[in-house]
């Protein structure tokens, strides 16, 4: 992830304005992630008043979303499972709410009900690396059973109630995105209307560097570089979801962070989903989905959400992409898209 940040900002560098002064960058540490704020032609009074609101609103986030650490979402869940109704804030229910349409959109691929699946397969804790064993093919198919979804939960006005027991909601596939939206409404509020939020590889940028486009640098999943980079429209996200982030190995087998609600095993057809859309909140769900779906879902669902463009580098490091992505991105160093599928 370092490396991307780092060729980000050896491009911003290189491309940026030449008047470095216009440009103000800052790191504020959140999501399990480090987030960086850039921010071109804005007053360094300015810049540092917009950084402090920034993290202000980062801990509520915090406080509100988190999937294991004591959170009003993890208050949510203790009453879900025992089905009684909750008082939900107005900080959490338009997550529930558009969640729901996204599980729907993604045919339940997208299903951030599934926090029992990734808490057994050892995902609520910080250095997931050092796991030693995987769950049990019992427990799995348990929790495969009972089948926890969006649906389940019903709801009246602020009353939501919980109709499985086995229901755990956990954003960790969509909250970022939501939250760097949140970050660009607060940015534009203050009349920053030139800035770029880097939450460890997921990206939304609005405006521009200068006369130039914030121009962004795409990791490849299984080569240690970049694969290609791409330069933002006004008002872009570009969200990767990969199976190299949040892993573990045992015996020799690799098991990372991104489940199949299917199966409850980690996905196995992608390496990596990029995507592209006005909407940080929409393209992160997006990528997560799409790095569960099998090919032959890919462009069904990256149109049922909405999506004009996707790339993803599946398990074998073949390139896939729509017309525009192809259109748009510069790959480098022999990288090839085989496999233009057509407009979305
Ligand atoms: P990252 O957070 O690394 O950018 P993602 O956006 O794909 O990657 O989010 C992965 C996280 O999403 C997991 O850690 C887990 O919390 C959650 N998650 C895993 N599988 C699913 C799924 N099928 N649907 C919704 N959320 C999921
Ligand atoms: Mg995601």
């Amino acid at each position: 992830m370092k490396r991307l940040i780092y060729s980000i900002f050896s491009i911003l560098l290189l491309f940026g304005c030449s008047d470095s002064k216009q440009v103000y960058t800052r790191q504020v540490l959140s999501f399990g992630t480090q987030i960086d704020v850039t921010l071109f032609g804005v007053k360094p009074s300015k810049a540092d008043e917009a950084i402090q609101e920034i993290e202000t609103q980062l801990d509520v986030m915090h406080s509100q979303w988190h999937a294991w650490q004591k959170s009003t979402l993890t208050d949510l869940n203790d009453k879900l499972r025992k089905g009684e109704p909750f008082e939900v804030n107005p900080t959490l229910l338009p997550l529930i709410l558009q969640s729901q349409q996204l599980y729907t959109q993604s045919n339940g691929l997208f299903n951030p009900a599934i926090g029992k699946l990734i808490e057994l397969w050892g995902f609520y804790k910080d250095n997931p690396e050092d796991n030693q064993s995987i769950p049990s093919k019992e427990d799995i198919d348990s929790l495969l059973k009972s089948n926890p979804n969006m649906m389940d939960i019903r709801i009246s006005g602020t009353e939501l109630t919980g109709f499985n027991q086995d229901l755990q909601i956990d954003f960790g596939g969509y909250a970022k995105g939501f939250g760097v939206d949140r970050l660009v409404e607060l940015l534009k509020a203050q009349g920053i209307n030139n800035a770029l939020i880097n939450a460890g590889g997921d990206i939304r940028g609005i405006g521009f560097v200068g006369d130039r486009p914030w121009r962004i640098a795409i990791q490849h999943p299984i080569k240690d570089k970049t694969l290609g980079w791409i330069e933002l429209e006004d008002d872009e996200s570009i969200f990767t979801s990969g199976d190299y982030r949040r892993k573990y190995s045992v015996d020799g087998k690799q098991y990372h962070h991104i489940i199949d609600p299917r199966t409850g095993y980690p996905s196995e057809h992608a390496h990596s989903v990029t995507v592209i859309h006005p909407s940080g909140a929409i393209a992160d769900a997006a990528a997560t989905a799409l790095m569960v779906a099998k090919p032959s879902e890919w462009f069904d669902i990256a149109r049922r959400i909405g999506l004009n463009h996707l790339l993803v580098v599946d398990k074998d490091g073949q390139l896939y992409s729509d017309q525009l992505f192809a259109e748009r991105i510069v790959l480098i160093d022999h990288s090839q898209i085989i496999n233009n599928l057509g407009s979305l």
